[in-house]
């Protein structure tokens, strides 16, 4: 009995965009289904590798153009269709590449559904009605499934023995401007020419019955219309970059051409192609959890596994592509291949591999780099934070930092080539932006040595300095913790003497702000500035900001020490309002403090007692 449901909202909304589509390249219609019954033969053939039951002797894909009926009709011998199956593929859009077209829809970018994989719903842009009928190993019996495009589609059980899928498009007729009163897609010569534009590689054969005149015979024959090498076993040499292009925004669903092509071919011990790329941007769902990393997985030519973990780490997780490898035993399972001992290999490889094609973009083409480096820091320094580190070494040099004195990236390599013999450290700074740590009073002493700081303005940046420690031997050290390594020993006597001179007024600061700061000092560091916070050896001031952004981590604190320098106006002052009333350094001591919180970028903690002090202050200075 044949029953009719409705389409689920999303697929309506897609249905409506397809059939009402006035967009021009109508026939990448026919790429998607080829695509899909491509993967469903895949399918098949990998499940024959363990269940006989599933086994076919031939793979392939039938195309039948039919002018007098205005039809076309696509079938192939995959996995088909259970009824299921049918209810939750074509009654659903559960694929990424038609939500995030559908996102991009919304925002009228109409003439880009070409560059999606829209997938099988595309068919109504060129069929008033669309005929499904399959038959899977797993089910039954055989389902035809049809549907107009409008909101309902209907599927009724049918007589099939043979597993696959037919797919029958009663074509419009309305969309050409020709005479005859069949759609152009009807036409064996249009669908011929289709097939090597756009599938020449698939890896079956996609046959069509034509007309053949022998001895003034007229016979049908059976013609292969594409040569099926797939991209990546034909000659390097061979392949056009924009073959190259096309294939990877099909295959991976992007609608630009990629930053980088990785291809490369192993031979001997073991052997392997893999095609990989890096796309310009990060995928729209990059940083969510649903993002999956991997490659696709062959052997020789046969499709394994669409994503394979284990052959990309994490943080090279932006990398997609391929790998085609003759030395993995097919008849594995897939938790088994997870121990392959090949794959491994080859994941090791390829993780080399690309960090020296990366060093090597950094080294000949920084341009390049800089795109690359811009769309995907954040995961590179991650990866180096991450696993205490475990990493760092493969990736220190891969990343890259801009400067108080410069907005052209640096790596750590060229920042110690080119600091100054004496300087013992890598200055880092870390705030929200160039302006904002340019501006820190811990900048003056950098700027009056003319040394450079490299600037920390990613959340992660301070974290991932943390397990690095230092380069070449050469420790990272923050302008804004601990103790300045700038001061020489005359100065610190110095401080030391002109601390013990003024013990009173810091201790009464100190009483004053109570458990608000660890310490009060007389600072080295600050030249034009008055004061400024720095916090001590552990947790950063930039890291407690981050830190407490995290659900239940409110309770975390960096220890502060206010630093004031002796030799600003200022201190003076203090120093002769403490001389004349003891009791005034609090309010003082108050603003000092607020005011270093402000510099730091920190929250004030209490803004009316800050407003109210200030405001006393003015009335008593109008008073003098
Ligand atoms: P996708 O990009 O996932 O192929 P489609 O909308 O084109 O999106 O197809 C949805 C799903 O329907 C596919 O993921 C696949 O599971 C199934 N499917 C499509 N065509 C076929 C076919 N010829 N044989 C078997 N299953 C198919």
């Amino acid at each position: 009995m044949a029953k009719t449901q409705n389409f689920k909202t999303e697929s309506q909304k897609l249905l409506h965009l397809m059939t009402h589509s006035i967009y021009t390249q109508k026939e990448i219609f026919l790429r998607e289904l080829i695509s899909n019954a491509s993967d469903a033969i895949d399918k098949r053939h990998y499940l024959s590798l363990t269940d006989e039951l599933v086994e076919s002797d031939t793979y392939e894909i039938w195309i039948t153009p039919n002018e007098a009926d205005n039809k076309l009709v696509i079938a192939d011998n995959g996995i088909g269709f259970t009824e299921e199956e049918l209810v939750e593929n074509l009654g659903t859009i559960a694929q990424s590449g038609s939500k995030a077209f559908l996102e991009k829809i919304e925002n009228k970018e109409i003439d880009i559904i070409g560059q999606f994989g829209v997938g099988f719903y595309s068919s109504f842009m060129v069929a008033k009605e669309v005929i499904v009928e399959t038959r899977s190993p797993y089910a039954k019996s055989g389902y035809r499934w049809s549907s107009s495009g409008e909101d309902s589609y209907t599927i009724e059980e049918i007589d099939r023995t043979e597993i696959g899928t037919t797919i029958i498009l009663h074509l419009r007729d309305d969309d050409e401007e020709n005479e005859e009163n069949f759609s152009k897609f009807a036409n064996e010569y249009t669908i011929k020419s289709l097939v090597k534009k756009y599938s020449d590689y698939v890896r079956y054969p996609i046959n069509m019955m034509v007309k053949k005149t022998e001895d003034k015979k007229e016979k049908l024959e059976k013609e292969t219309l594409n040569q099926m090498i797939p991209i990546w076993k034909k000659a390097k040499a061979e392949i056009k970059e924009e073959e190259m292009f096309a294939f990877y925004k099909h295959q991976f669903s992007d609608f630009e051409d990629p930053l980088k092509v990785i291809h490369t071919d192993v031979e001997g011990m073991l052997t392997y192609t893999a095609l990989l790329f890096i796309p310009k941007k990060p995928a729209y769902d990059f940083y969510s959890e649903h993002y999956e990393k991997g490659l696709q997985l062959y052997s020789k030519g046969v499709f394994i596994q669409n994503k394979n973990k284990d052959l990309i780490p994490d943080y090279f997780k932006f990398v997609k592509g391929l790998v085609d490898s003759a030395d993995l035993s097919l008849n594995i399972s897939r938790e088994l291949l997870q121990h392959d001992r090949q794959l491994k290999k080859i994941a090791s490889h390829l993780e080399k591999k690309i960090k020296s094609e990366l060093e090597n973009m950094l080294l000949h083409d920084r341009e390049q780099y800089i795109k690359f480096y811009d769309a995907y820091k954040i995961t590179l320094k991650y990866g180096l934070y991450d696993q205490f580190g475990m990493n760092k070494e493969k990736l220190q040099d891969l990343i890259l930092f801009k400067t108080s004195k410069s907005d052209e990236y640096i790596s750590f390599k060229e920042y110690i080539e080119r600091k100054p013999e004496e300087q013992k450290s890598i200055y880092y700074a870390t705030g929200k932006s160039k302006q904002s740590i340019l501006s820190l009073p811990q900048m003056d002493v950098m700027k009056e040595k003319d040394y450079e700081v490299l600037l920390f303005t990613d959340d992660i940046d301070e974290f991932m300095i943390q397990v690095l420690q230092s380069y070449q031997d050469v420790p990272f050290k923050s302008i804004q913790q601990g103790e300045s390594d700038l001061i020489d020993d005359t100065k610190k006597k110095d401080l030391k003497k002109k601390e013990k001179e003024n013990k009173d007024i810091l201790s009464s600061i100190k009483e004053a702000l109570k458990d608000k700061v660890k310490d009060v000092k007389l600072s080295a560091r600050l030249k034009g500035s008055a004061v400024c916070l720095v916090s001590g050896e552990g947790l950063s001031l930039e890291m407690e900001k981050i830190l407490k952004q995290m659900p239940n981590q409110n309770e975390v604190h960096a220890e502060k020490i206010l630093e004031i320098n002796p030799d600003h106006e200022l201190f003076t002052a203090l120093k002769s309002i403490y001389d004349k009333d003891h009791e005034k350094i609090n309010d003082y001591a108050s603003i000092l403090y607020h005011q270093a919180l402000l510099i730091e970028g920190l929250p004030i903690e209490d803004p009316t007692e800050f407003a109210n002090n200030l405001v006393k202050l003015m009335i008593e200075s109008s008073k003098l």
